[in-house]
């Protein structure tokens, strides 16, 4: 277990043993130490007790011993010495020794420096511990001084070896050391178990919440102590889940932010203070080609448009939204962006969102409407400035030249017929264009062939005027398709009508249809004026004319009717193309799917 623990510098367990015995052993030492020096102080006061009383009785006989030095008996001294086995010294003021009970005072040396016997002249007693080296043991002296009717002569001195003493004092003190190792070693035990059935549940809590802190948040504390480290560890659970329901929560909704982020039209990107991409949504990535290289490391200027930065850092200095509209050139087209720039901190770090909204197409429409619109004012102008100057010329005139009224007239009628069709051309689009219209357009089964016959009894007299004539070359299998019937008639007229227009007198127009496949394939060949290779691309927008000049004077030239076509045959899934040569000849092919199961 402990192994798995951090690096400590101290650990409870330790400390805790460390602070038992301290608290355990330290006393016992004091104590011991105490008592067994206690015991020796004992000891030696009563032996000294005793031998002072010792050294008084034998000062009380002794004064004579100083005054008859040379022949005094020293039996009686003896006497005493050998029944209480007490070394009895009698010493003169000067130091010298009268009498010594073990020794040959003769022999000995002057005793005068000795403290026993300094203090006993001086306090009147006096005693010390001191090795002997006349007996060469450890003894304790006890002296007092010995008077005679009031005058000092010397001092008695008892004495006794103290090593049966010491030896008492040794054993004493080995046991009390042994003891004192046997409690230490015990305490030591006894203290380490109970340490460790303390620390253990706080160990088992360490791991687990080092497992905790390393991000394994299913970890859960089973301490069952019954006590406050209980507490703690049901506390810590706690928290526990609910960090793992809050890091759950905003990971959910990280997890929704980033799906609706990357699957938004708009381009998110999140700026650095300093400009830098440090994140993009999908959107983003696709269209501006953001690779991982890219995000915090590049400049948002990257994008091709130092506008952004500047905005961006105007954006974070104000601390204020800004809002842009900017083309921005990505690849072989451009684009242009509505750019929302908003500030917010986080960690005290600024960021700037930057979302992209991509206006491309709204610009598309709204450019192609003011095209649209302009185009249908100059073409309705010009038609409408013919008729006011031939009304005001009719106006100002007497009427009277017949012929000339007639021909204005005939320009005013021919004008506001043009006029009509082009208004109608527009309305029908208008309508077409509508999805409720689109829904409501009724198709049902057309048989080609007869369709086409249909159409050419119609348009016959239209072409011979101008003394024209069909060629046919009819499928013989029985080709049906699903369209509007008026409608697909429409489309076919519209282009005979050009034809007719744009090929000289007495030319010859090919209708054919056919079967690719699965495809009914329709033509329509002239040998007219044809339209230049640079024009076909156009001829199928709205107001385009590939000779203007000369498609004016024709009536129904609007540059309407070919965009009206193709946006019918597309209304029933068919596909147009146009090939022309000038001077040879025009060639429109339609092509529509077959209905199935219908065979000829
Ligand atoms: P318009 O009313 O001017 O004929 P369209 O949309 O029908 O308008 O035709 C667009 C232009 O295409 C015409 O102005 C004309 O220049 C050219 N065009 C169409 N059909 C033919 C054709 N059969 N031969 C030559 N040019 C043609």
């Amino acid at each position: 277990m402990e192994r798995n623990l951090p690096m400590l510098k101290s650990s409870i367990s330790r400390r805790l043993t460390i602070y038992s015995l301290v608290l355990i052993i330290l006393p016992l030492l004091i104590c011991s130490i105490y008592m067994v020096d206690y015991f020796y102080k004992i000891n030696i006061q009563d032996k000294t007790s005793s031998l002072e009383n010792q050294a008084k009785t034998v000062a009380a006989i002794s004064h004579i011993y100083f005054e008859k030095k040379d022949n005094a008996d020293m039996s009686l001294l003896q006497a005493i010495s050998s029944d209480t086995g007490l070394r009895i010294t009698l010493v003169n003021t000067s130091g010298e020794v009268v009498y010594d009970s073990s020794h040959d005072s003769e022999s000995m040396d002057n005793h005068e420096d000795r403290p026993e016997i300094q203090n006993a002249l001086h306090t009147g007693i006096g005693s010390s511990i001191r090795h002997s080296e006349t007996l060469q043991k450890n003894l304790l002296y006890v002296a007092v001084p010995v008077y005679d009717n009031g005058v000092l002569l010397g001092v008695s001195r008892t004495s006794l070896s103290i090593t049966p003493l010491e030896k008492s004092y040794d054993s004493m003190r080995n046991n009390i050391l042994f003891i004192f190792f046997a409690v230490t070693i015990i305490a030591i035990s006894i203290g380490m178990i109970l340490t460790r059935r303390f620390t253990n549940p706080i160990k088992q809590m360490t791991l687990d919440a080092q497992k905790i802190i390393n991000g394994d948040l299913s970890t859960r504390m089973r301490i069952n102590t019954a006590d406050e480290l209980e507490f703690l560890a049901a506390a810590i659970n706690k928290l526990t889940s609910r960090l793992l329901r809050k890091i759950n929560d905003s990971q959910a909704k990280a997890h929704t932010l980033s799906l609706i982020l990357d699957n938004m039209d708009n381009a998110v990107i999140l700026l650095n203070e300093n400009g830098l991409i440090t994140e993009a949504n999908k959107q983003a990535k696709d269209m501006f080609k953001i690779t991982p290289d890219i995000i915090k490391t590049y400049s948002i200027n990257f994008i091709g448009n130092t506008v952004i930065s500047d905005t961006a850092k105007t954006c974070a200095q104000e601390n204020k939204n800004k809002k842009i509209t900017l083309r921005i050139k990505l690849g072989a087209t451009e684009k242009t962006f509505i750019v929302f720039f908003a500030p917010f901190t986080s960690e005290t770090k600024q960021s700037i969102v930057c979302v992209f909204h991509d206006i491309s197409l709204m610009q598309e429409i709204t450019d192609r409407q003011n095209i649209f619109v302009a185009n249908a004012a100059h073409e309705l102008s010009t038609p409408l400035t013919s008729i006011k100057g031939f009304s005001e010329t009719l106006l100002d005139s007497d009427l009277t030249e017949a012929e000339t009224s007639r021909h204005f007239l005939k320009i005013i009628y021919e004008e506001s017929c043009r006029m009509q069709y082009l208004v109608k051309n527009l309305l029908q689009l208008a309508k077409l264009n509508s999805n409720d219209y689109k829904k409501q357009v009724a198709t049902t089964n057309i048989d080609c062939t007869d369709a086409l016959k249909k159409i050419i009894k119609t348009m016959t007299p239209f072409l011979e005027q101008k003394g024209q004539f069909f060629e046919t070359n009819f499928s013989s299998e029985n080709l049906v398709i699903k369209a509007n019937p008026d409608l697909f008639t429409q489309i076919f007229i519209n282009l005979i009508e050009n034809a007719v227009k744009y090929s000289p007198d007495k030319g010859k127009l090919l209708l054919a249809c056919s079967r690719d496949k699965d495809k009914a394939v329709f033509t329509i060949k002239d040998n007219g004026v044809g339209i230049a290779k640079t024009d076909i691309p156009f001829i199928f927008d709205r107001f385009y004319r590939s000779d203007k000049s000369r498609a004016r004077q024709d009536i129904g030239g609007s540059g309407i009717g070919l965009s009206l076509v193709k946006f019918l045959v597309e209304l029933f899934s068919g596909k147009i193309f146009a090939s022309s040569e000038l001077n040879k000849g025009t060639t429109f092919t339609i092509i529509f799917p077959l209905q199935r199961n219908i065979d000829s």
